[in-house]
């Protein structure tokens, strides 16, 4: 008998899962080792060391475990925000008269505002575990930072955080959240570091990049004893992490015998699509199910649709390791849209891989229609979507608005990673009519990808 399902489908405390899921174990077609830029071959846990945390190390280069213990006091930490509730989106779809059924997981339910915290409380520990002092990162929008500030003060680590200048000076509640909670946050790039101080030499007055963000982050990471840099995308020991957000909303929709038809996340790094969707995507590989997976893009930042399967680096300065992804070259600036967080030229090696095997569908959306679907949204459901998360929103309107037309009754889940607070600017444009999309044209791409770094046979 079905039974009636509630507004929200929380999880008990303790119903909270306690190891995280490897999606790796069950690919066959595993993701491409990160390699060194030097000279190709395929990075060791000790020649990752220096970089980045050990035990974090140990989990990005393997592919073969398939459950993680989480670590007790990560597990205590995620108590104060999880489990994130399953919404059925029930004024969603009468507004859109859709027979689908409408389901989000909402991760902005702390501080941080995003699913981001899920993944930084985790490095956080380690690297305490590990007996370093601090950490450091970069941060554009400003998500990832706050993330990683409230977790370090959690554990009682030292945080840097060097913030893209124009973020810095554009968004300054972001910066005063992260130096309530103790971080250190320097205008990227800076006079501290030697590769900061080029770029001000090469480019005076320049408001910075992601790219060269991460590259002061690493340098100074390196050299501080008792450092070592972190990230909030794109890694596959994220992605794990990220997978709580997978499992808790799989344990849900069982609760209640429900059966996804599909499932959508927006994609900038791929952390959060790819932990959404890991133990979906699980199943597809073990021959169990079969969903219809989307991941959003904006159309101003289209790694998986019009970028290359190809190692390139992750940061502008050329320093990390080649990671093998769709992307658009190391050197692609997207024009300055408001989905900060989905700014980012490569993807997730784990999400490459999966869809360069045909495991999920790749569809881009323009910024307008985003905030569109952002407005109903928050007009009908009440929360205020970042607009990252609103990408997922405008699929997840899409997919229901033809099921109206064709009358099937799909469940459609989506990830609605985060709050919109500080978003306020690109509401206002989007209030005030003066949004504008601009997509990149071929030749921009080409001579972005012409650039790809010679490593293989590529
Ligand atoms: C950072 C961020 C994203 C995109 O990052 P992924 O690694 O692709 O998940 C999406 N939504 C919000 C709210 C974010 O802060």
């Amino acid at each position: 008998m079905e039974k009636k399902i509630p507004y929200k489908i929380y999880l008990h405390e303790d119903e909270i899962p306690t190891q995280w899921y490897n999606v790796r174990a069950d690919m066959k077609n595993k993701p491409a080792p990160l390699i060194s830029p030097a000279d190709g071959h395929p990075l060791t846990v000790e020649e990752m060391n220096p970089i980045f945390c050990e035990e974090l190390n140990r989990q990005e280069l393997d592919n073969d475990t398939a459950w993680f213990d989480i670590p007790e006091p990560v597990q205590e930490f995620y108590k104060m925000y999880r489990p994130s509730p399953l919404v059925r989106a029930y004024f969603l779809e009468r507004a859109l008269g859709t027979p689908a059924k409408i389901y989000y997981k909402f991760e902005g339910n702390n501080t941080s505002g995003s699913h981001k915290l899920n993944s930084s409380i985790a490095q956080a520990y380690y690297a305490k575990a590990q007996g370093l002092k601090g950490v450091t990162t970069e941060t554009g929008a400003g998500q990832w930072g706050t993330a990683l500030s409230m977790a370090c003060a959690y554990f009682g680590l030292d945080c840097k955080v060097f913030m893209v200048k124009v973020s810095y000076e554009q968004k300054p509640f972001r910066r005063e959240v992260m130096r309530t909670y103790g971080a250190t946050v320097t205008p990227s790039p800076s006079q501290t570091t030697e590769v900061g101080r080029k770029i001000l030499a090469d480019h005076p007055g320049t408001s910075g990049s992601l790219g060269c963000a991460i590259s002061e982050a690493v340098e100074t990471a390196v050299k501080t004893p008792g450092y070592r840099y972190v990230l909030g995308s794109v890694l596959n020991q994220v992605v794990l992490h990220q997978s709580i957000i997978g499992l808790e909303t799989q344990a849900a929709l069982k609760k209640y015998g429900i059966k996804p038809d599909i499932i959508i996340g927006c994609a900038g790094g791929g952390s959060n699509l790819g932990g959404f969707a890991a133990p979906f995507f699980g199943d597809m590989l073990r021959g169990e199910a079969d969903y219809h997976i989307i991941g959003v893009e904006p159309a101003s930042c289209p790694s998986f649709t019009r970028g290359k399967f190809a190692y390139d680096f992750c940061d502008t300065g050329m320093i990390c390791p080649l990671a093998k992804m769709y992307t658009l070259g190391s050197q692609f600036i997207p024009s300055a849209n408001h989905a900060g967080g989905l700014r980012f030229h490569g993807i997730s090696p784990i999400l490459a891989q999966l869809y360069h095997d045909g495991l999920f569908e790749a569809r881009t959306v323009e910024q307008t229609p985003v905030f569109e679907a952002a407005e109903q949204f928050a007009r009908t459901e009440g929360i205020l979507p970042a607009p990252e998360s609103s990408h997922a929103i405008r699929v997840a309107i899409d997919e229901a608005l033809k099921c109206k037309l064709t009358g099937e009754e799909k469940t459609i889940v989506f990830n609605l990673t985060g709050t919109g607070y500080f978003d306020l600017k690109a509401y206002e444009q989007y209030n005030d009519g003066t949004m504008t999309d601009i997509i990149p044209s071929d030749e921009a791409i080409a001579e972005s990808l012409a650039k790809l770094p010679k490593v293989g046979n590529q």
